[in-house]
């Protein structure tokens, strides 16, 4: 057979790329292919940064993964430190000379919620260091907030803001360090057995098809198109964020943490101060509109509530906050209960996928990839991923 792999990576963002980067360096022959050139706009992983935190209102497995997440956050960013110019130039493109800073994230909510009592309840049981405040506590820490009783807070002090796109670019440049091969702006348009009886897998794109013994799909938004039978279980939905002129001495990172504000129900936004003068980012995690497959996504301000809901929102919780200075839409891939989908595709053999993030996956994309490129070569992780198993 040409072409032929021990491991196909299809999708190679924030997830896929981490495997790639994590096979490779195990010595595995791994081809990623992407649609695009990732870092890119059409995914789940652009706008400069992602939250990191560890405490977990979704179950235990998500704090265990988180915790190891941030330990492979250091050793990668050790390990791009030692990249040598011109490719080190590229992978902090847009971004400052480094891939996670420690802001600190506090959680606010109403006191007595199931949202705080749950990051308190992970808190104690992964012994994350936090504090619990007040209202008051929270204004006095943060002026920048207007926060009231019954309101209240967790700060987790060594959480922070991940630069997510200069993470995709050194772990790229990792994996080709480490001998992967990685075909770019090449959408792959179907999966099939190599051959009948065949245990190999067949990877289609327009021009080629290359075989693998095993093919990791991590197609974000778009994998239902490719395991149509995910289709409903892994949604495109269209996310509006924005960035806000606000003042560095209330809102800059080395005076306000990243945050999430809980306002009731369901109802979350969450915001990133302002690394580099370009503005307070702010985002809505709930909600959203349904993005179409071959169909562009309306671009941020097509709709009325892109500006809106979070105008309404700086407004009421972020007083000093002045002008939306731009905006920019992303797409989150979500699971209808937010939880990740990981593990072999039920009657698919050789084929597994790492999908619904569900608009919080970029953290644990470290941890993941790491625990994928385990199963993949032993059969064992050092993560338990079990608890995102894919039930057929
Ligand atoms: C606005 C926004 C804010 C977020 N904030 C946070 C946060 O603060 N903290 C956090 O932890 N997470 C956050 N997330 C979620 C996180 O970014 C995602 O969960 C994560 O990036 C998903 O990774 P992925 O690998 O599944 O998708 P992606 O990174 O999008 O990668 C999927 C890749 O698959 C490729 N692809 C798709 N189809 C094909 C095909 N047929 N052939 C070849 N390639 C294909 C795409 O081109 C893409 O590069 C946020 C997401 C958004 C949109």
């Amino acid at each position: 057979m040409n072409h032929h792999y021990d491991v196909i990576v299809v999708g190679a963002g924030s997830f896929g790329m981490s495997a790639g980067y994590h096979l490779a360096k195990s010595g595995v022959k791994v081809l990623l292919i992407d649609a695009h050139n990732p870092p890119h706009e059409s995914g789940s992983h652009h706008g400069q940064t992602r939250i990191f935190r560890t405490a977990y209102t979704m179950g235990s497995a998500y704090a265990a993964l988180a915790l190891r997440a941030g330990e492979l956050w250091t050793r990668l960013a050790e390990e791009a430190a030692a990249i040598q110019e011109p490719t080190r130039r590229h992978i902090y493109e847009g971004a400052p000379q480094e891939l996670f800073r420690r802001t600190g994230v506090v959680s606010i909510g109403h006191s007595g919620s199931r949202f705080l009592q749950a990051k308190r309840e992970s808190c104690e049981a992964f012994r994350i260091a936090h504090q619990l405040l007040d209202a008051s506590e929270l204004t006095a820490l943060w002026p920048g907030f207007a926060v009231q009783e019954p309101m209240a807070g967790l700060y987790e002090p060594d959480a922070g803001v991940l630069f997510s796109e200069a993470v995709i670019r050194a772990s790229k440049a990792l994996a080709l360090h480490y001998g992967a091969r990685f075909l770019p702006d090449t959408r792959v348009v179907r999966l099939a057995a190599a051959g009948a009886g065949e245990q190999a897998r067949a990877v289609h794109t327009a021009a080629a098809v290359y075989y693998a013994d095993r093919v990791l799909v991590c197609g974000g938004a778009w994998a239902g198109e490719l395991v149509t039978e995910l289709a409903d279980r892994i949604r495109p939905t269209r996310k509006a964020v924005g960035w806000f002129d606000a003042p560095p001495s209330l809102y800059g990172h080395g005076s306000f943490p990243a945050f999430i504000v809980n306002t009731g129900g369901s109802e979350e936004y969450y915001g990133i101060p302002d690394m580099d003068g370009g503005g307070m980012k702010l985002g809505r995690h709930n909600g959203g509109e349904a993005a179409v497959p071959g169909l562009p996504v309306p671009p941020f301000g097509t709709r009325p509530e892109d500006e809106a809901d979070l105008k309404r929102f700086a407004q009421r919780y972020l007083p000093g906050a002045q002008r939306l200075n731009r905006g920019s839409v992303c797409l989150y891939e979500n699971a209808p209960d937010e939880h990740f989908l990981i593990g072999q595709l039920p009657g698919r053999p050789g084929v597994w996928l790492a999908g619904g993030g569900s608009g919080h996956g970029f953290k644990f994309s470290s941890a993941i990839g790491e625990a994928l490129g385990e199963l993949l070569t032993t059969g064992r992780s050092r993560c338990d991923l079990s608890a995102f198993r894919i039930e057929g």
